[in-house]
């Protein structure tokens, strides 16, 4: 697989091992299960599994499942494929729930070190109390209360005798503490909900900045790498560590998120998106899932490709989308077969074609590899081109077909439009053409030139077959990924959602296509690239999703 280039992350790395401080690398991949992955996972995955490769290291796929109510096992189950699909083994497969015990067991510690208290103020009121970023927190009144009364208050948070957001159990820190994550950290809270992995078990959930160190300790992690938002909950991080004696000290490092142009990529966000309907599911091929993705058409290659060629910084940055479509159209380019498909369809009569003649077209199956072969590909004196191929009246440097003027069809014969046929409406209908015989593909023919070349299918053959084209979900182009930024604003991210991010229509593709498979994947001549829609394709007909189109202003 693909070799990390270097960063500053593998340059920590490789001097640990160097000055002895450590003696393996042991990263995890930790998502919540709470959302399907979306390709700014990918970034992290690509990092954590990628940096272990190089140094013979493990990583795990660890769930961060300490919140039942926003957590499923359907996430689970989507994350392990995503994971897998990606083209990455983790070497244990771990749940943060499963040190629920242990988890408890070190709060416990904390409380009989003075270091832990339960708390009685509501949510709003440990708000207030923590100050803000000018001024100092206060004290809780709750704040020196014995070990005896915090261990036996604690006990009974663990046995249901507390309704949900009555009592809190708190790391007993810095209220004054210029870093807020340190102002008393709830740890521990009270939550009546039936959890995915452990079911009743527990009415008690630890907090992620409790909870994620002692994962990474437990584990026996040596390089904790997050995500830039999390660089302020260092300092508690390492305090959770140390204080609860944790054997292994992994260290916490971060990196930049991963942004992209016309993207949200929050799990809230998309999750939106699934419920309000936007989108036909978690796997809508617009969705910046990995399933959505994949669905599309984007191969596991490509977007590995793309994530080394972002790199690994500290910075925050939006990369354009623009280069993710480069990636497609590289890793495709001499692997998808080229075939001719009518996306909207007009007829064409050659007069002069004899009737009931059929004769076989050779072509490429790919000119830039030519290993792949040739195909065959039926002509005769009915045939369909792209409705767009056509102008009655076209303007100035129109090379394509009007009334008069003579095209190439690929791979067969120059054509010349004698007629126009219409319906009442006036809509063109029809049109009637003539071929010159003399003009075969292949045959060196030079006695004269066009300057439009257009693609077409056989009428009496094609394959009716139906095409989904998208556009950008997101119309704003830097709709900003930070979390809290929209709810400051009075638009949504939903009020730039692209009314015409996909189009359906119905056409015909060539004959030998008759078996493709789920996940297929073709260029078609002069539309781009396109993917047989695992879902949505019928024995009789396959559904195309457009991935990509061929044009690119993208320069990397
Ligand atoms: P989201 O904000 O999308 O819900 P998250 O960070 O809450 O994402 P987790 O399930 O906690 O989602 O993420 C698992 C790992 O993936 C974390 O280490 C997180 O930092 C990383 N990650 C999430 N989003 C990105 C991104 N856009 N770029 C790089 N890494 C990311
Ligand atoms: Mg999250």
């Amino acid at each position: 697989m693909e070799q990390n280039s270097s960063n500053f992350i593998r340059t920590i790395i490789q001097e640990d091992l160097e000055t002895g401080k450590r003696d393996k690398v042991v990263t995890r991949f930790p998502p919540e299960p709470n959302g399907y992955l979306h390709i700014g996972h990918a970034k992290s995955i690509v990092i954590n599994f990628g940096l272990a490769d190089d140094f013979n290291g493990k990583t795990n796929l660890r769930f961060d499942d300490t919140n039942p109510l926003k957590e499923d096992q359907e996430y689970v189950d989507s994350i392990k494929e995503d994971v897998k699909w990606l083209g990455y083994e983790w070497d244990e497969l771990r749940f943060a729930s499963d040190y629920f015990e242990e988890m408890y067991n070190r709060a416990v510690l904390l409380i009989n070190k003075g270091k832990a208290y339960v708390d009685d103020l509501t949510p709003d009121e440990i708000r207030q109390y923590r100050g803000t970023l000018t001024e100092p927190g206060k004290d809780s009144p709750y704040r020196n209360r014995s070990i005896e009364e915090n261990l036996d208050l604690f006990e009974r948070m663990r046995n249901g005798e507390f309704e949900n957001g009555k009592k809190v159990l708190r790391a007993k820190i810095d209220m004054s503490s210029p870093n807020v994550n340190l102002r008393d950290p709830v740890i521990y809270r009270v939550s009546h909900a039936t959890h995915h992995n452990t079911g009743d078990k527990w009415c008690i959930y630890p907090m992620y900045g409790f909870a994620h160190p002692l994962e990474d300790a437990i584990e026996g992690v040596t390089h904790s790498l997050c995500t830039t938002e999390f660089e302020d909950q260092r300092p508690l991080y390492n305090w959770v560590v140390a204080e609860c004696e944790m054997e292994n000290k992994p260290q916490q490092i971060e990196f930049g998120r991963l942004n992209l142009t016309n993207t949200v990529m929050s799990k809230r966000k998309l999750k939106q998106l699934v419920e309000e309907e936007f989108v036909d599911g978690w796997d809508d091929p617009r969705m910046p899932t990995l399933s959505g993705l994949r669905r599309r058409g984007y191969t596991p290659e490509a977007i590995r490709e793309f994530i080394q060629a972002t790199g690994v910084s500290k910075g925050f940055g939006i990369v354009d989308s623009a280069m993710l479509e480069h990636f497609i159209r590289e890793d495709l380019k001499l692997k998808a077969p080229r075939t001719m498909g009518i996306l909207r369809p007009l007829k064409v009569v050659i007069t002069n074609y004899p009737e009931g003649q059929v004769e076989m077209l050779d072509a490429e199956i790919n000119p830039e590899n030519p290993d792949m072969g040739m195909r065959q590909i039926p002509f005769s004196r009915e045939i369909y081109i792209e409705q767009d191929d056509f102008m009655e009246n076209p303007p100035k440097k129109y090379f394509r077909l009007f009334p008069g003027n003579e095209v190439r069809l690929k791979h067969a014969y120059f054509i010349k439009c004698e007629e126009v046929i219409k319906d009442e409406n006036g809509e063109v209908i029809e049109l009637r053409c003539t071929y010159d015989p003399e003009t075969k593909s292949g045959t060196g023919f030079t006695g004269r030139k066009v300057k439009g070349t257009l693609h077409w299918v056989d009428a009496t053959q094609a394959i009716p077959a139906e095409f989904r084209l998208y556009e950008p979900l997101i119309l704003d182009a830097d709709t900003n990924e930070n979390e809290d930024v929209d709810s400051m604003e009075e638009k949504t991210f939903l009020d730039y959602v692209n009314d015409n991010s996909l189009q359906i229509v119905q056409g015909f593709i060539e004959p030998n296509m008759k078996d493709v498979k789920p996940h297929d994947k073709f260029q078609f001549f002069r539309h781009g690239y396109f993917n047989v829609d695992p879902k949505l394709s019928t024995e009789g007909k396959a559904v195309f999703n457009l991935i990509v189109s061929l044009k690119s202003s993208f320069k990397l």
